[in-house]
């Protein structure tokens, strides 16, 4: 029940566990992390308490500096390892909060194109769209507008890309979402308090907006993929 995502300079898995546990209050029941390493996607996730994703990335470190992390509170599959967050292929990295509720028509129609689904998630729908198109050669940007126009339901969405180290993508409809804006460094996370420890310049998505990031900065488009201004205020301590 919580997102974040960051786009460091040096290694971020213990920032991205960090930040969740600032998300912790909203509850879950499952997490996990994924970070690019060598341009390749890796992720370690765990039942239960944020303590044994913590004991799982001690004993099989991440150590890639482009990372997306995620808590979960299941509404479609069970709180497994198996279907704990991030979901990915070996071209994407998706984390999810909400609900995909066009999930079962859009996953019929891939399975019977082939597809093979890993999990009992609403979420892996959007792992497989995007892959999808990945594999046609569509760069990851394109592929991602795409999947969204798609998408029924509420959802706030974090993406990386292998072989895209500076590149974070975000989607709101329902749950919130914020933009951190730090030196250098880009953030993606449910809240302020999330975001908290890295920077108090934030920006809100408003609901049908998607976000592009980089290290050197955030461009918000609104659902009709226009290209919009959302105000960066300065967040007070959160601590
Ligand atoms: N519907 C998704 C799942 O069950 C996301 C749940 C959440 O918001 O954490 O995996």
């Amino acid at each position: 029940c919580g997102i974040v995502g960051i786009l460091g300079r040096g290694p971020v898995a213990e920032q991205l566990v960090d930040s969740l546990k600032r998300l912790e209050y909203r509850g879950y029941d499952s997490a996990g992390v994924a970070t690019l390493e060598g341009g390749v996607l890796e992720r370690r996730r765990a039942e239960g308490k944020l303590k044994n994703l913590e004991a799982r990335l001690q004993a099989q470190p991440l150590k890639g500096f482009t990372g997306i992390g995620h808590t979960r509170w299941a509404t479609h599959g069970k709180p497994t390892e198996n279907n704990a967050h991030p979901h990915a292929t070996d071209r994407v990295a998706v984390v999810h909060n909400g609900i995909i509720e066009n999930f079962h028509e859009l996953r019929e129609a891939l399975q019977k194109k082939g597809t093979v689904f890993a999990t009992e998630t609403d979420t892996e729908i959007v792992v497989h769209l995007v892959d999808e198109l990945l594999s046609q050669g569509v760069a990851p940007v394109d592929a991602v507008r795409d999947t969204l126009s798609k998408l029924k339901g509420a959802f706030a969405l974090g993406f990386i890309f292998a072989g895209h180290d500076d590149l974070l993508i975000g989607a709101r409809n329902g749950p919130p979402l914020a933009v951190g804006y730090g030196k250098g460094e880009m953030y993606l996370g449910s809240d302020a308090i999330a975001l908290g420890p890295f920077t108090d310049n934030i920006s809100y998505l408003e609901d049908g907006d998607w976000v592009v990031l980089t290290h050197k900065g955030a461009t918000v488009y609104d659902r009709n993929n226009a290209i919009v201004d959302r105000e960066i205020v300065k967040h007070g301590p959160t601590a």
